[in-house]
């Protein structure tokens, strides 16, 4: 049977609780004889500073590096606002995402048929909507240099942020899409500005390059951003894996989100270049949602985002795809049966806690 090694970092507010029922969903499967996870669990956010003062310590990079997948809740509240800027609780997400080399940052944004009629939690969503964002995450302009606020001679401020792209960045991202794109509807739409940005030129290249030389099974499409934004307010259906740069992606993967009415549902990962020997990625998988301080320690958190980041550490990292599609069916069926948490019951409806969520999540494996 193979074993795997996966790294737990709850992190804070409701992290630790959702990160519960991910624990009893890989003791299922590996009584089932699927796998054996080996798991250990470290401290990052505002949970690590208090303890030792570091968003997150050496030690547990080690860990997280070593590891075959990391498994990551939610850090920070309102607690730790005042503390220092470079150990405050993001800066913990910020280094595992540095140092494990994360630059593919995927997010599907699905609609599930059982909360299609949405009308009654206020928000409009496209039933069966399923599509992939795929999001460059270490470069661009969030990381370009100069980064900086200069004051000229007359007193006046400049501000300057460098969007900065090489072929390497964009080739690699673009292998991840289409090598998506190929386990999917075989299509990728690549949103940039062409128009207004060499980043835009120089992306167009090298995306048409690697599509046209290495993925001619899979349909490529160039989109304007802008223009991506609209479509995907139109017409959703129409695109199956979108490709883009860091800030095209954190704007048009939070539209898609959106779109499918359950920002709280949502889950994603983060992964790394393939190892030249093994190729093995890093990686790491987390909610899209944040640690919910409001509702923290209340046993209300709705588990699913969490658990489908554990779908995708099954699927992308550890091979594991049909007991990937085996918990993804759960969930939906779950849904379909009724059973709802706090944020996506309806008016009237009955809500069970994080617990009863994740044990019927379980019940139906
Ligand atoms: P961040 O800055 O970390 O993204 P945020 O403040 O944008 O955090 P969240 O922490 O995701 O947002 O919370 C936004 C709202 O959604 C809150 O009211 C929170 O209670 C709710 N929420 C978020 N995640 C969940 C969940 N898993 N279950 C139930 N409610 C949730
Ligand atoms: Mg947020």
């Amino acid at each position: 049977m193979a074993s795997f090694n996966l790294f737990l970092l709850p992190g804070d507010g409701i992290g630790p609780e959702i990160m519960v029922e991910v624990k009893s969903i890989l003791s299922w499967f590996q009584a089932r004889g699927v796998a054996t996870f080996e798991t250990e669990a470290g401290l990052v956010g505002g949970s690590a500073y208090d303890a030792h003062g570091k968003a997150i310590s050496e030690e547990d990079m080690k860990l997280a590096q070593a590891a075959d997948a990391v498994l990551f809740g939610a850090v920070g509240g309102p607690k730790w606002d005042s503390v220092p800027y470079d150990v405050r609780p993001e800066a913990g997400l910020l280094r595992l995402r540095k140092d494990l080399g994360l630059f593919a940052n995927l997010r599907p944004a699905i609609c599930y048929p059982a909360l299609a009629d949405a009308s009654s939690l206020k928000r409009e969503v496209v039933e069966g909507l399923d599509i992939l964002i795929v999001r460059e995450l270490t470069g661009g302009v969030y990381f370009g240099e100069p980064k900086e606020i200069v004051t000229l001679e007359n007193g006046e401020k400049r501000a300057v942020d460098t969007q900065l792209y090489t072929t390497h960045e964009i080739e690699r991202i673009a292998r991840v899409a289409f090598d998506l794109a190929r386990t999917r509807g075989k299509k990728v739409a690549s949103a940039e500005k062409r128009n207004v940005m060499k980043s835009g030129v120089l992306w167009n290249q090298v995306v048409t390059k690697i599509g046209k030389e290495e993925y001619s099974d899979v349909a490529l499409e160039h989109v304007l951003a802008d223009n991506c934004a609209m479509q995907l307010v139109r017409w959703p259906k129409q695109y199956d894996v979108i490709v883009c740069d860091n800030l095209f992606g954190d704007i048009l993967s939070d539209v898609a989100a959106m779109l499918t009415g359950s920002l709280g549902m949502l889950p994603s990962a983060s992964l790394g270049a393939p190892d030249a020997a093994t190729g093995k990625r890093k990686s790491l998988y987390e909610p899209v949602h944040g640690s919910a301080p409001d509702i923290a320690g209340k046993g209300i958190a709705n588990p699913i985002a969490m658990i489908g980041s554990f779908a995708m550490a099954l699927r992308y990292s550890l091979g594991l795809g049909e007991a990937a599609d085996m918990l993804d069916k759960a969930i939906a069926n779950v849904l379909a049966s009724g059973v709802r948490t706090k944020d996506i019951a309806a008016a009237g409806q009955n809500a069970v806690g994080t617990k009863d969520m994740g044990a019927a999540i379980v019940k139906e494996l």
